[in-house]
């Protein structure tokens, strides 16, 4: 079993940056882990730290229950794919892969018959006399991979290893990779300043700011109920409206039929209100209200209930859905709607969304409320 375990970890440069700021983290077994963040929030550090190529100044890395937190990289039993894939240029592909294997002294049949294997699982049959630069983008980076899984570590750490990769190949490279690791199983953390990209892969996100940690979960997790508005705003490929609004029916005040722990109530913002869990606001609360823009509903009727009244502004062509912004009394709020149905600029709308969907955080420190 070779999880990561992770106490109290800060890692400061001689420069007094505290690049690592006391963090405290478990990766499981077998887990595919990203670490998301913008960029300068420490997530390289993290990495390199786990990998001993830079060291703790407080707390402790356990990997596969060992303390490692002195041990040298190259006994740590990591693996770790750089984002420029740092392949040698003079070696072939096969000795690119092996030479892990090579630097440990294992016999050269028993390399020749890892570097087929591993070529198989990588899909770079037929390329292991090439050199590198005889190579394209996608099939470097896989050689990068068969050199790391080749040298059999407990745990693989990429440090954005999709990031030299155009468009379509990335696509491509990331179902490779998802199937690469489900199939070894082996514990993976990397690297992602992309939150598509973490969202798409990992089983579980961390998501970082200024060396700490903001939030950890699913994708579904921090996608659907970020704990704060950081990661709210952070995540997602349309942003979160984040709106100023106001509790206008107390907790434990049915307004409607719907109920979530029997605390329901309506909160106003710019245009209208909306449904929302108030168990902890009490009436006249002032809070920041985030819903996302693909669980609003847009209709161009009247309905009852709390709802949303302005004006459309734009609508964006995201493929098969289109992002329309709204003129709500000042306020731009964006919802989704199928292609093909946004109304014209101009057009009267309203816009609901249901009680589970909208979030409150406080408007001071920016935490979920509730
Ligand atoms: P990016 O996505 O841009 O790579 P990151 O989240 O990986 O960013 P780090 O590279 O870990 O962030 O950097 C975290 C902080 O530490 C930044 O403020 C950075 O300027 C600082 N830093 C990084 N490396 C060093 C170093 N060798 N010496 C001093 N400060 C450093």
């Amino acid at each position: 079993m070779a999880g990561i375990d992770i106490e109290g970890l800060a890692t400061v440069y001689p420069n007094g940056v505290r690049a690592v700021d006391g963090l405290d983290l478990h990766v499981a077994d077998g887990e595919f882990f990203a670490l998301l963040g913008p960029s300068g929030c420490g997530k390289t550090t993290l990495l390199r730290t786990i990998a001993g190529l830079e060291t703790a100044s407080e707390g402790t890395v356990r990997i596969d229950a060992t303390d490692v937190t002195r041990t040298e990289p190259g006994k740590r039993g990591v693996a770790m794919v750089f984002q420029d894939y740092a392949l040698f240029p003079h070696m072939s592909v096969a000795e690119n892969i092996t030479y892990p294997l090579k630097v440990r002294r294992v016999a050269a049949a028993t390399r020749t018959e890892t570097a087929e294997r591993t070529a198989g699982e990588l899909s770079l049959q037929g390329l292991l006399e090439r050199r590198p630069g005889q190579l394209s983008g996608g099939q470097q980076q896989r050689v990068a991979l068969a050199r790391a899984i080749a040298s059999e570590g407990k745990v693989l750490l990429l440090d954005e290893p999709l990031s030299n990769l155009d468009a379509r190949l990335r696509l491509e490279a990331r179902t490779f990779l998802k199937k690469l690791q489900r199939d070894l199983g082996i514990t993976t953390v990397f690297v992602t300043h992309d939150q598509a990209e973490a969202l798409a892969l990992a089983d579980r996100i961390a998501v970082m700011e200024s060396g700490k940690l903001r939030q950890l979960g699913s994708p579904r997790e921090v996608f659907a109920r970020p704990t704060n508005t950081f990661v709210a705003n952070f995540i997602g490929s349309t942003p979160m409206n984040l709106l100023p609004g106001k509790v206008s029916t107390s907790a434990g005040t049915p307004a409607d039929s719907e109920s979530v722990n029997g605390a329901v109530g309506v909160v106003s913002v710019a245009g209208g209100s909306l449904p929302a869990t108030t168990i902890s606001t009490p009436a006249g609360a002032e809070v920041t209200v985030g819903v996302r823009p693909e669980y609003l509903t847009l209709t161009t009727s009247d309905i009852p209930g709390p709802a949303i009244r302005g004006t459309v502004v734009v609508a964006e062509n995201l493929g098969t859905q289109s992002l329309v912004t709204v003129d709500c009394d000042g306020t731009l709020i964006g919802v989704t709607v199928p292609e093909e149905t946004e109304p014209a600029p101009g057009t009267p709308v309203t816009l609901t969304a249901p009680l589970t969907r909208v979030l409150l955080y406080t408007k001071d420190t920016g935490d979920l409320l509730t």
